[in-house]
């Protein structure tokens, strides 16, 4: 029930309406037995949000494309890692001042290494954007080898710099003798589900294959690392740990991960 304790929380971005995060936190928070809401607000002007945040007291929020970075100014702190990765995707607003989070690279490590020991292993990411630089910089806090692979070979070589490793470009993954592979591209993503961001002879058997890619949840890249034989996870793994992180920051209590991803399968049926 709504009553005059209810605290919101939202998230911000543009577009915004195809989020899968209001399915996440309004039923987290229900389960949870909090009263709050989330909503969903498509901002234009990010000033005139930020103002309205701390105006009404908005208790927490999400932050997604384009404002990730571009947020940062904004705030009053920002804790490690999200100023290394450059990236912030979760506010908290401590009476009146505003924190920065960045849940990403924390949801993308705990999903990989549920399935895989990273320790001396090789790892091929594919892409250079906002979620490869969060995988990045958490694969950096873990002793593996780390080549970046990027479609624009300028930003992955500036990733790879930044986060001193290699870059190769993705014509050349085949003959990397990957342990671990994982896609932080948009590539194979809704309305482009065919697309591939490897061919599938890249992919070797043993490989693990992750792809942060979750609508469809069994991307092409998923598909074709099955047949091959990798073991694979999907992207809905990340998505439930980074939101599940992003509520602990908000409430100080971890949600079950089972509904969360339950929630997330019945919301992507729908679409
Ligand atoms: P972004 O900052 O816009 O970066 C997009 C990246 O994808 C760039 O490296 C871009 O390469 C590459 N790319 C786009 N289309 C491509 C194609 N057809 N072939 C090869 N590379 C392509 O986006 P982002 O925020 O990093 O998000 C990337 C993907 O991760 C999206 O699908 C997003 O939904 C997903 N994601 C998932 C989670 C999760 O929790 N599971 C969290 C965050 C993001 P160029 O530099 O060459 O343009």
């Amino acid at each position: 029930m709504i009553d005059g304790e209810t605290q919101l929380y939202g998230i911000i971005g543009n577009p915004v309406r195809h989020s899968l995060s209001p399915v996440i936190h309004s039923n987290a928070f229900k389960r949870m037995g909090l009263n709050a809401v989330y909503l969903a607000f498509e901002v234009k002007d990010l000033k005139e949000a930020i103002d309205g945040m701390r105006g009404l007291g908005i208790r927490g929020v999400s932050v997604t494309m384009p404002f990730k970075n571009r947020i940062i100014p904004f705030l009053d702190k920002v804790e490690d890692p999200a100023g290394k990765i450059k990236a912030v995707n979760t506010l908290l607003n401590e009476g009146g001042k505003l924190i920065g989070y960045n849940t990403d690279w924390r949801g993308a490590l705990e999903a990989l290494e549920e399935m895989v020991n990273l320790k001396g292993k090789r790892v091929v990411l594919l892409g250079a954007g906002g979620a490869a630089r969060a995988i990045g910089f958490a694969l950096r806090t873990r002793d593996c080898g780390v080549i970046v692979s990027n479609r624009t070979i300028h930003k992955g070589a500036g990733l790879a710099n930044e986060l001193m490793c290699v870059h190769q470009p993705p014509s050349s993954i085949e003959s990397l003798k990957a342990d671990v592979i994982i896609n932080a591209t948009a590539a194979g993503m809704h309305p482009y589900d065919e697309e591939n961001p490897l061919p599938k002879k890249a992919l070797k058997q043993g490989m693990t294959v992750m792809d942060i890619v979750y609508w469809p949840l069994r991307t092409k890249l998923l598909r074709e690392a099955e047949e091959r034989g990798c073991r694979t996870i999907d992207g809905l793994e990340m998505l439930a740990r980074q939101g599940a992180a992003q509520l602990e920051i908000w409430t100080g209590k971890r949600p079950g991960l089972l509904e969360i991803k339950n929630d997330v399968r019945r919301a992507l049926h729908r679409k």
